[in-house]
């Protein structure tokens, strides 16, 4: 099993084989070494389809600290059905890490709900731009102290017409956390933010 050599720890290993995922993807052989050796920022160009979201997916899970009830990590993308996919996935993948709690927020359900799932202790957050900014003006939810903020399908949020939500939401983290920025094309926009919000990011592309 080519997993066992990219460094991701046992419980995630048995995540896996539960998932039936033999191999590593390209971008999840790029990616996840890379993000588990250090902290780094990272931009990489994929395809919806490439396996991108186990490419953050494990080594996120791998670097939370499951003790801490603190959310640490952000993860913007552009829809409601996305967010919902990458909030189960991120839990399949936590299945044998006990205390590893991932909150969806989206547009369209009850906001009131979503803010007592976040006050419960939610290490990871997976959010559309638009509910995310709103929870933030009401003081719902804090990232003042995030490590990872994760930009999935940034062509698409930007597309969409989440630049400024995106911009806000990006200004309330810490300096000092790791930037993931995926997308499939690397339009103006998408280059503004990273240059804006990112240091010397790695590149990767598939
Ligand atoms: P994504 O690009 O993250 O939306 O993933 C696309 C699909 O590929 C999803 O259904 C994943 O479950 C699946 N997938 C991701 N990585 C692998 C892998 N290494 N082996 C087999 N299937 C995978």
């Amino acid at each position: 099993n080519k997993f066992e050599q990219l460094g991701l720890n046992e419980s995630l290993l048995k995540a896996i084989l539960d998932l039936g995922f033999e191999n590593p993807s390209e971008v999840q052989e790029k990616a996840i070494p890379l993000l588990l050796e250090k902290d780094t920022d990272m931009v990489a160009l994929a395809q919806t389809g490439t396996g991108k979201t186990a490419a953050f997916g494990f080594p996120l899970i791998q670097k939370i600290d499951a003790d801490n009830r603190n959310t640490q990590a952000l993860v913007l993308s552009p829809t409601r059905e996305l967010c919902l996919q990458i909030t189960n996935e991120l839990k399949n993948y936590s299945k044998y890490e006990k205390g590893i709690n991932v909150v969806a927020v989206y547009g369209g359900a009850s906001i009131t709900e979503q803010a007592r799932d976040i006050k419960r202790g939610a290490q990871i957050i997976v959010a559309t731009p638009g509910r995310m900014q709103d929870m933030i003006n009401r003081g719902l939810v804090n990232i003042k102290n995030i490590d990872y903020c994760i930009l999935d399908e940034a062509d698409e949020m930007l597309n969409m017409g989440f630049y400024e939500d995106i911009v806000s939401i990006l200004s309330d983290t810490p300096d000092e956390k790791s930037t993931w920025l995926f997308s499939a094309t690397m339009p103006q926009e998408v280059a503004r933010i990273a240059k804006q919000f990112m240091t010397d990011p790695l590149e990767i592309t598939v």
